[in-house]
């Protein structure tokens, strides 16, 4: 396999000793693909709103021994001894989840965001019983009971949509299929979602119906915990949430809970469906927790905000069509219908002139998922270099630049935007890089 060249015509920058020694002596071209996508990750603007950098202080703490160690079980309750430090480890990732997104309990142990979904049915479903959640094409999450997901196979997925009108959630939708249909879990929450969610609106819901609330903040757990979007407690059950995203952790999940529900979760996780943690993560987990918690953390969601509402409204003044018209939090969903051009062809453009977005499909799509309408476009990685709010209107152009390129074939305006790309990744360097 060869290293694919980035930035075709640039000389690599020299260094006088390898980043990562040990992986270069040992395996020089695996160490030669994680110095590519450091380059990469540096020198483009990497606007997926589910990406982002995390600190140096994380990449430590997941690349320790720690990964050495099998501790399955719980602190205190495990199946292997020699647990004297990951019992610490995993119960200050616990204690400091709690505190941050005040639920009673915390699971650290998901492997990652779906697997923590696929816990929830086991907590609470038997096979073929009903889980009502967003659709897909309208901006839910696979596991929320979309039918090529295990959870829409194994378990009768009900769906809720957006209002054609508004691009919003409608409740009273949501309350109509709940009453008519029942459901045993009920998931809020989504991967395309640009709007606040209504997490009390859905709380009263699932309390009529009887169902389990699961609020699935992937997406936007870095915005509650720094206080820039409503937090789910005390209205959910469950919250579930990655840890990658905009809480700018290492990959992984967790699961809070109310008390009622710990015992259920912790079983369902281990031994229901995993075996041993994954403790280096469980650590860099810890510590992305941590800095969540500073004031610097709450500073940062809000500029997340303001920067994907800055970028919203410098692409709707560039004729951009929004779905809801605009945004509350860190994403945006361009329809591109307006503009002549697929998601796919705009986003393999925009990836040329080093901005990377992902094509999406938008609410009512009459295209195929797979070449959709729209494109995702994200701030959270872009704020974590520093870039704010001033800057967001030569984003836009850049964007409609490309945009326009990408119908008419004009790779010279593609090729000039990469270049000014570069200069303005220049001068915002990115956290957890190490110097080039
Ligand atoms: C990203 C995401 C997940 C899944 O996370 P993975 O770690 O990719 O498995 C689940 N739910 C929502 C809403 C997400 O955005």
């Amino acid at each position: 396999m060869a290293v694919q060249p980035i930035d075709a015509g640039r000389p690599a920058p020299t260094r006088t000793a390898p980043n990562r020694p040990a992986l270069a002596a040992a395996d020089p071209e695996l160490a030669a693909l994680v110095d590519a996508e450091e380059r990469l990750q540096a020198d483009t603007l990497r606007l997926i709103p589910s990406e982002n950098y995390v600190s140096a202080a994380v990449l430590e703490a997941s690349g320790t021994v720690l990964q050495n160690k099998y501790s399955e079980g719980y602190p205190g309750k495990r199946y292997y001894e020699g647990q004297q430090v990951i019992d610490q480890v995993e119960t200050l990732a616990v204690e400091r989840a709690k505190a941050l997104f005040r639920m009673d309990h915390a699971n650290v142990q998901p492997y990652s965001g779906s697997p923590a979904n696929l816990a929830v049915y086991l907590a609470f479903l038997e096979p073929g019983d009903s889980v009502l959640g967003m659709a897909l094409p309208m901006g839910g999450h696979l596991t929320h009971g979309w039918g090529v997901s295990a959870t829409g196979t194994w378990f009768r997925g009900l769906r809720y949509g957006v209002r054609r009108d508004t691009g919003r959630v409608d409740l009273d939708e949501v309350r109509d299929l709940a009453r008519a249909e029942r459901p045993k879990l009920i998931f809020c929450g989504g991967t395309a979602v640009p709007r606040t969610i209504d997490f009390e609106g859905f709380a009263e819901i699932a309390r009529e119906v009887g169902a389990v609330l699961v609020a699935d903040v992937a997406h936007i757990a870095g915005l509650i915990a720094g206080g820039a979007h409503p937090s789910p407690a005390p209205h959910a059950d469950v919250v579930s949430t990655t840890t990658h995203k905009t809480l700018r952790g290492p990959r992984g999940a967790m699961l809070l809970t109310t008390a009622e529900h710990a015992k259920t979760i912790d079983r369902a996780v281990f031994p229901g469906l995993q075996g041993g943690p994954h403790n280096q993560t469980t650590a860099a987990i810890a510590v992305a927790l941590k800095e969540a918690a500073e004031p610097d953390f709450a500073a940062y969601a809000h500029q997340v905000v303001a920067n994907a509402r800055a970028l919203g409204d410098e692409l709707a003044a560039r004729g951009f069509d929004l779905v809801s018209g605009g945004t509350d939090n860190h994403l945006l969903l361009a329809d591109l219908t307006s503009k002549g051009v697929s998601g796919k062809i705009a986003a393999k453009a925009l990836d040329r002139a080093g901005i990377v977005v992902n094509h999406n499909t938008v609410p009512y799509d009459p295209r195929k998922p797979f070449d959709p309408s729209g494109i995702r476009i994200g701030t959270p990685a872009l704020t974590s270099r520093g870039i704010g709010a001033a800057e967001m209107g030569t984003v836009a152009q850049w964007i409609g630049l490309v945009v326009d390129a990408a119908r008419t074939g004009d790779e010279s305006t593609v090729s000039k935007v990469r270049e000014e790309v570069r200069t303005m990744m220049e001068a915002y360097p990115a956290p957890g890089l190490l110097p080039a």
